[in-house]
């Protein structure tokens, strides 16, 4: 099954080589697994947008639908320089087992387009948004297929996105998309929702190992939306945050940052660098501090075969998508460094995503408290369903994860069959 194939990337090529170790594994009828290898379907655009400058320049964007078997695709939109078919198509089949993993009616899907979204003005990324959605309008809806921030994309985005699709419709469609800012439909609670998540799962393994958070070291690599939020709310439960970092370094204290201190620096001065009373750390060396939990949650591939044998962390969640390489990984599970994987740690957008949309679809909006009761309690079952499979099965959480998720889709095939 090594055939030529337009989705192929070294992403792409992990995923599937995960899909075949577990389609092993679970005995996979041949059939399901041949189909899980592949997207449902991809689009390719071409999407000319008018820059500040009066010139026209024309950039490349994607849509992928990965599996449609559970329901209507869900998965984010990626703005960056280095976005491809392949990356995307693999993103997308990630959302899927995920989203089968936390039990959500969903399938996955991913798109993005190939930018730099920082050298671009606020006006020039609205007229790009526009003409991708406008592209991708086929692929697009509310019981079709619905897009969230990524990488380079934010609530803005989505706002734009939900507005070009609505014209198109003659009315508001708030379920088109999730991620959109509260006044126009959006959730109490998204925002934190994937930093909140991460805590929840850390909170479950520490149980299972035997330990509480209260008092554990923590270094955060991102101090985005997703680490920042995560290194705020283990703060507020008492762990000692020793390092964090943003893509212009990272800072190390071993006594612990003050969070709240630290916010309003970066409010200030745009970075966490030169905080004061901290030592200037790089990305690299942050990762292999003295710490108990390492929270990645910046970019992929940060953890890899020349680094992970130095990490000193006992537990590790992974925030971003695809932070260990596959080589780091089989290193840590030797080393017996639990991994809580990205497709389980990072589910809590996801799920906050989910209750978004039956909100949107009902007109009826819920109080933050009742979403993060929510999430707590459907992380918190993701979590133990993954740690029963891994513990019966022998395997680290990644292989128990990606089972449970797989196995759920494989088993939405089974019963709705091939067609013909
Ligand atoms: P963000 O843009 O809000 O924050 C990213 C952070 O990482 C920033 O602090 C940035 O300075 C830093 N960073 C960027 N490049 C870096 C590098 N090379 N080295 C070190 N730091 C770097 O993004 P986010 O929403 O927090 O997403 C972070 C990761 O989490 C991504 O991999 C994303 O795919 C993943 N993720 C996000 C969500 C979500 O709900 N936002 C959900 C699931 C997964």
């Amino acid at each position: 099954m090594n055939e030529k194939s337009e989705f192929d990337s070294e992403l792409h090529r992990t995923t599937v080589a995960q899909l075949d170790g577990v389609a092993t594994r679970l005995g996979l009828d041949e059939d399901i697994h041949v189909r899980l290898r592949l997207p449902r379907r991809a689009l390719v655009v071409s999407i000319p947008v008018r820059m500040d400058s009066g010139k026209t320049e024309v950039f490349t964007g994607y849509r992928v639908h990965h599996s449609t078997v559970l329901g209507p695709t869900k998965g984010g939109i990626r703005y960056a320089p280095d976005v491809d078919l392949g990356e995307v198509s693999a993103l997308a089949m990630l959302m899927s087992w995920k989203c089968a993993l936390m039990g959500l009616p969903y399938g996955g899907a991913k798109g993005g387009v190939r930018c730099n979204p920082r050298a671009m003005s606020l006006q020039e990324k609205e007229n790009l948004t526009r003409r991708y959605t406008a592209e991708i309008i086929l692929l697009i809806g509310p019981d079709l297929d619905i897009p969230a921030p990524d990488l380079g994309t934010d609530e803005q985005t989505m706002a734009w996105m939900m507005d070009t699709y609505s014209m198109t419709q003659g009315k508001s469609v708030p379920g088109v998309v999730t991620g959109k800012p509260l006044i126009v439909g959006g959730s109490a609670g998204r925002r934190e929702a994937t930093g909140r998540g991460i805590v929840y799962a850390i909170y479950q393994a520490a149980r299972h190992l035997g330990y509480e958070i209260r008092g554990r070291k923590v270094v955060v690599q991102g101090f985005g939306n997703v680490g920042g939020v995560a290194a705020r709310l283990l703060w507020r439960e008492g762990c000692v945050i020793v390092g964090v970092s943003d893509v212009k370094g990272g800072i190390h204290n071993p006594a612990g940052l003050d969070i709240r201190q630290l916010e309003a620096h970066i409010a200030e001065s745009g970075s966490v660098a030169d905080f004061p009373g901290t030592q200037p750390v790089s990305n690299e060396d942050l990762l292999t501090l003295p710490c108990d939990i390492v929270v990645p949650a910046a970019v992929g591939g940060q953890i890899h075969e020349r680094n992970a044998d130095k990490i000193k962390a006992s537990l590790i969640a992974e925030g971003a998508n695809g932070p260990t390489t596959p080589e780091a990984d089989v290193i840590l599970r030797d080393r017996g460094v639990t991994v809580i994987p990205d497709i389980l740690a990072n589910a809590g957008g996801v799920v906050v995503s989910y209750f978004e949309w039956v909100q949107g679809l009902q007109y009826y909006f819920w109080r933050e408290s009742e979403i993060t009761a929510r999430l707590q309690e459907v992380m918190t079952r993701a979590f133990n369903r993954v740690w029963a499979l891994g513990t019966k099965e022998g395997t680290d959480l990644r292989t128990a994860a990606l089972m449970e998720g797989i196995k759920r889709v494989a088993e939405g095939y089974k019963v709705r069959g091939l067609y013909p």
